[in-house]
């Protein structure tokens, strides 16, 4: 579903992504895994085409991101064809990112009534049940400024499955919460990768959620995989010196 081939990205002479491969099949959870500044959160940013490789090519479910066919020949992808390749991807961040002037119901149908032209009332109705699968029912009419740091990160949450992407992206999602609100994020987070065929692709420093959801680790080190497999290999029995020297170091 997610392809990037020798996709390098560099910031003035910090190569970032060095002829980057790596591929996430559908419904597949994968966590990316690294020291900070090991390139993780560029390929979130790519994804979303927030960023452009400076080589190589992206593509999500068959569909070049980075380009697109015309007459038969690869060319740069337009505005255009980049939005409807990006309807298929959410995000979510690490600062909630809501829209402060909506209540939690408009944050969550503002996008699906206007980028996918979906009637007010069809778009209540599923606001309505992410809202329930996300545990806030009783907070539908407040403001994110009414709401914690981790009812906002589920709200956020809602938002980016209200456009019912093939792929998730949750950047540290849990990084700028309260320790005692992790886990509530974290259990819904679990229950959507568990009862859903979303795909996700995750950048956490929580490695006991990396290991209850992923189907795949990847181990990046200056902007590479050097190493990936099943958490159960990859928590317990990594052969990359780097790997163990970083999981040493957060677990
Ligand atoms: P962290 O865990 O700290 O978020 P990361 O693995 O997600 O790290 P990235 O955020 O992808 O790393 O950053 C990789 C490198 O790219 C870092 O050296 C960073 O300083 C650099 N970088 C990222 N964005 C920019 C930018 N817009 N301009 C210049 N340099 C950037």
């Amino acid at each position: 579903l997610i392809r990037f081939d020798g996709v390098m990205k560099r910031f003035g002479s910090n190569v970032v992504l060095d002829h980057l491969d790596f591929t996430v099949s559908s419904g597949k959870h994968v966590t990316l895994i690294g020291p900070s500044g090991s390139g993780k959160t560029t390929i979130l940013r790519l994804l979303m085409t927030l960023l452009k490789p400076d080589e190589g090519t992206i593509k999500v479910g068959g569909e070049y991101l980075t380009h697109e066919e015309r007459n038969g020949k690869l060319v740069p992808a337009g505005e255009t064809h980049i939005r409807e390749v990006r309807k298929n991807i959410g995000m979510v961040f690490q600062q909630f990112n809501l829209f402060p002037n909506m209540g939690v119901l408009r944050n969550i149908t503002e996008a699906p009534v206007h980028v996918l032209g979906l009637s007010k009332d069809e778009a209540e109705e599923r606001a309505r049940e992410l809202v329930e699968l996300v545990g806030l029912t009783e907070h539908l009419d407040k403001y994110p400024s009414q709401l914690s740091g981790g009812q906002q990160q589920r709200v956020a949450i809602a938002r980016a499955l209200a456009m019912r992407p093939q792929v998730l992206l949750l950047d540290e999602v849990t990084s700028a919460l309260d320790p005692e609100l992790v886990a509530g994020v974290l259990d819904v987070l679990r229950d959507i990768a568990h009862t859903t065929d979303i795909t996700m692709l995750v950048v956490t420093h929580e490695m006991n959620f990396a290991r209850d959801i992923s189907d795949d680790v990847l181990m990046f080190d200056a902007g590479r995989v050097i190493e990936s497999g099943s958490p159960e290999k990859m928590f317990s029995d990594p052969e990359h010196e780097r790997t163990r020297e970083f999981l040493s170091a957060v677990l």
